[in-house]
């Protein structure tokens, strides 16, 4: 059965309220992704009907929580494509995930005048973490240039990469841009050097299949939130060896092995590296995610995406006041604009009085608006439950703030 967008909004009870006594149009899944009923309803099986702590318990309550919970790990490792579950690290979010990497590969690889290479469209999340290990260990961050598309400029990115490249950490999808970034040919130039990469795949694995495997990267990291699952958790996956030899990042519950007032040792990972009580919760939320869009087909959802990603682009463009910001051949998911004579502020205002839920300012990729000389954009993003009216609503919409500011 081919996939029907009316009615999978249907598993979406959110959809049914008003935004401001109009019917909501939710354009803002790039921040956030809304959840379905499946994802709902097993985070409330978990608390209804199994909940205690997990892996100390002897007790039926406790195993099932701890089934539950561990059975997540699987369901992750196969939507990734990982060759093993002690791959699957969970963490509370991608930033959390890219901060796990950076103090302790990060610490344990980089030394003074070694080099990280990002991109310039990345995340906060995926370049603050890398300049502050930079800053302590006296190494230098590296930045591929953007091109005018929005485009990373892969000619750059070979010549910035070098002896003393100790990582690649880019984007697998952009955020602010929803440029598709040629993860495999990053990849294949990072390892022909001997070089591991870790990619930000938040705004990928909600869009389209992954497979770690066959990209061929070390590190790949994604919130559960963007994926239509529960905040507070996230993944962090993470090739074997790699993970094998990184120390510790937080400590304390749960990661040990075992302890004395002179000595601990720890957990393989994953273990090693989820100090404390995990979301036990969340982990089933997750889980739940993830089934749901193997259920509906992540390629047809794909497809959908790139469909109304087309479609909202024709459109906006015929509106003569916007420039589009980022028109990367390769993209999908994001349509950031600005509209001359509107602050993308007020246009997201004036928008949500029309019932239209957009994000306006610099999506945490402040180095990005620079390079294209905005303070900030508005970004309508798409997620599977987005229909073509709700592109036609943000259209009449825009038409309608310019016509207020004129
Ligand atoms: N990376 C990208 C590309 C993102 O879009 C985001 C969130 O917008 C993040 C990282 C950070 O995600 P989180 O805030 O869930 O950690």
């Amino acid at each position: 059965m081919s996939f029907d967008p009316y009615l999978a909004r249907r598993d979406f009870p959110i959809l049914e309220r008003t935004n401001r006594g109009q019917p909501l149009v939710y354009l803002d899944t790039a921040a956030s992704a809304q959840k379905p009923r499946a994802v709902i309803d097993a985070i409330s099986d978990v608390y209804e009907r199994h909940y205690a702590n997990i892996h100390r318990g002897v007790y039926e309550l406790s195993e099932e929580a701890t089934r539950i919970h561990d059975g997540a790990r699987e369901t992750v490792r196969a939507f990734l494509g990982a060759a093993d579950v002690r791959e699957i690290v969970f963490t509370r979010n991608a930033t959390e995930s890219i901060n796990l990497v950076a103090a302790t590969f990060g610490r344990a690889n980089v030394g003074p005048g070694d080099e990280i290479v990002i991109s310039g469209l990345e995340h906060h999340a995926n370049i603050v973490p890398w300049q502050m290990l930079c800053q302590e260990k006296e190494a230098r961050l590296r930045v591929v240039p953007v091109t005018d598309a929005g485009e990373v400029d892969l000619e750059a990115f070979e010549k910035l990469l070098g002896d003393r490249t100790r990582l690649v950490a880019i984007s697998h999808v952009s955020n602010a841009l929803g440029t598709i970034v040629p993860i495999r040919e990053v990849t294949a130039a990072a390892h022909e050097r001997g070089i591991p990469v870790l990619l930000d795949g938040a705004q990928a694995v909600p869009r389209f299949a992954v497979d770690v495997g066959e990209l061929g990267c070390d590190f790949y990291v994604f919130s559960g939130h963007k994926l239509y699952g529960p905040s507070g958790m996230g993944v962090l996956y993470g090739r074997a060896e790699l993970l094998e030899a990184m120390p510790p990042y937080q400590t304390g519950g749960d990661m040990i092995e075992s302890v004395s007032f002179e000595k601990t040792t720890f957990q393989p990972p994953p273990q090693r590296f989820e100090a404390g009580t995990p979301d036990i919760a969340g982990a089933a939320g997750l889980a739940a995610a993830i089934d749901y869009l193997n259920g509906l087909g992540l390629d047809a959802i794909e497809q959908h995406e790139l469909e109304l990603t087309r479609y909202g682009t024709e459109l906006l463009q015929q509106i003569p006041e916007l420039r589009m910001i980022g028109t990367a051949a390769d993209k999908t998911g994001v349509l950031s604009f600005v509209v001359e004579g509107v602050h993308p502020h007020d246009l997201g205002t004036i928008l949500d009085t029309q019932g239209v839920a957009i994000r306006a300012g610099h999506h945490c990729a402040q180095p990005l608006m620079e390079r294209f000389d905005v303070p900030a954009t508005a970004r309508a993003s798409l997620g599977l439950y987005n229909v073509r009216e709700d592109l036609d609503k943000l259209a009449a919409a825009i038409r309608h703030a310019i016509e207020l500011f004129r």
